[in-house]
């Protein structure tokens, strides 16, 4: 069976890497984004990308960057979602302040949104409870292995699932399904520290194991506007853009 590609994509303020003030020139948006749009025209790949929209409109990528969303839906293949910051300690109420208002600007021009991701992949139960009523059908933040806004993230399943709405790491009834992030499977290690020709090898795998297997593989890549982007120069990092 054929192997199916996808990617994901945070795009976000540069701040969350860089430390500068949300209304700075952001070159992870504005040269990442086209970047990897072109990118993604020349090989034909479907990418989902989640805008971060705070509810403080100046922390807003598609009322900042509107030109930007266009660029993306222009693409009939790409699917815009939301992504949101939660500041540590943030109870319910202010999770859905968040998650609502970053919903109702998205929607207004963008049609239903269905995919959510949390910066710093900081999803918990609450959120899951707020994102199934403002009708999001998958989170994509749970990273497997880690240990990430003090959950333990170990045992969780591998493929996506439905969690429980007690403990969003055990299976469950929830209908939202969670499509967790895997760092590392079959030799393809998703870390620009790691030498390219690892994720060649481990590419190459996956393309003789889909030959023996009647169902699909799908592969997952999730990355960040501003990865491509050099923190020094503003410029595009060669080693990067050799990846592809
Ligand atoms: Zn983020």
């Amino acid at each position: 069976m054929p192997i199916w590609f996808t990617m994901d994509l945070d795009v976000e303020f540069d701040n969350e890497r860089f430390g500068k003030p949300y209304g700075d020139k952001n070159p992870g948006v504005e040269k990442g984004i086209p970047l990897f749009l072109s990118i993604f025209k020349k090989f034909q790949v479907p990418a989902t990308f989640h805008i971060q929209e705070q509810a403080d409109v100046s922390a807003s990528i598609s009322l900042k960057y509107p030109q930007i969303l266009e660029a993306i839906i222009k693409e009939p293949n790409h699917e815009i979602g939301l992504h949101i910051h939660f500041e540590r300690g943030y109870d319910f109420d202010s999770r859905e302040r968040e998650i609502a208002s970053g919903i109702r600007r998205l929607e207004e021009k963008y049609g239903k949104i269905v995919s959510f991701r949390a910066g710093k992949y900081f999803t918990n139960e609450d959120t899951i409870k707020i994102l199934e009523k403002y009708g999001i059908k998958y989170d994509v933040s749970p990273y497997k292995n880690t240990s990430i806004g003090n959950k333990r993230w170990y045992d969780i399943p591998d493929s996506p699932y439905h969690p429980n709405y007690k403990d969003i790491t055990k299976v469950g009834e929830a209908k939202i399904l969670i499509i967790p992030i895997i760092n590392k499977r079959l030799g393809i290690f998703v870390d620009n520290s790691i030498p390219l020709k690892l994720m060649k090898k481990g590419t190459n795998v996956l393309i003789s194991e889909s030959r023996k297997i009647e169902q699909p593989i799908i592969i997952f890549l999730s990355t960040h506007s501003w990865k491509c982007i050099d923190p020094k120069t503003d410029g595009f990092q060669r080693g990067y853009n050799s990846a592809f």
